[in-house]
């Protein structure tokens, strides 16, 4: 089973419509993909409802649970707290913030507004991760990604050797914009084993972590309605 928490449609600049994003994961094998569409701030009111939307109907139809999310991407740091406490309010389920990838000129101190704020779930791509990141993203139970995606998995080995040694939960995500960036479980865990884990924490990153985050998003958002 693949679980999923990153992906793109063309909502932002992804190729495939939500509805087929999610289709192909369906058969893909994954157990889980949230729609993660880049956003600032005026645009969350346009992608949040249409997602929300469809990953409604893919969960109605569909053995998957589609999770509806955002990704912030190039907020300015300062700016960070407010708009993912905007998100949830206009219903998204998960907050991803786009890290301070080395391939991008994402701000200085995107990392630290991100770990910070009580409204994200998951520091995508953060890059040269500090241990003081590391040891806060700890504390606050934020997960860490280890990306498959090119440019942003330059920093992999170090996020995954801080990360461990800090105690913070790491997920893979794809961050995938097309069809074919989409996971299968052996490049989920080829993408883990690259950035250096070891067997038990390979286990971990692939299986514990996510099953934790979708649990904890079925009990918040859909216990009532299983
Ligand atoms: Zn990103
Ligand atoms: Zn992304």
């Amino acid at each position: 089973m693949v679980y999923d928490f990153h992906t793109h449609t063309s909502l932002s600049d992804g190729d495939l419509s939500p509805i087929e994003m999610v289709r192909r994961a369906v058969v893909n094998g994954y157990s889980t993909i949230a729609l993660t569409d880049h956003a600032a701030v005026g645009d969350m009111q346009r992608i949040i409802p249409e997602i929300i939307q469809v990953c409604s109907m893919a969960r109605n139809y569909w053995k998957i649970l589609a999770i509806p999310g955002i990704e912030l991407t190039h907020v300015p740091a300062q700016a960070i707290a407010e708009t993912a406490k905007k998100a949830k309010d206009l219903g998204a389920w998960i907050v991803v913030v786009h890290g301070e990838t080395i391939v991008e000129p994402v701000e200085k101190g995107t990392n630290l507004a991100a770990l910070n704020s009580p409204h994200v779930d998951i520091l995508a791509h953060p890059g040269l991760l500090t241990p003081e990141e590391a040891k806060l993203a700890a504390e606050k139970n934020i997960f860490l990604e280890i990306s498959a995606r090119k440019g942003h998995s330059l920093t992999n080995g170090h996020v995954a050797k801080l990360a461990l040694k800090a105690g913070v939960r790491l997920l893979v995500d794809s961050d995938a914009h097309t069809d074919g960036d989409l996971l299968t479980d052996d490049f989920a865990s080829a993408v883990a084993r690259g950035a250096g884990l070891e067997d038990t924490a390979c286990n971990q990153v692939l299986k514990g972590n996510p099953d934790s985050l979708a649990k904890k998003i079925i009990s918040r958002y859909l216990a009532t309605s299983i």
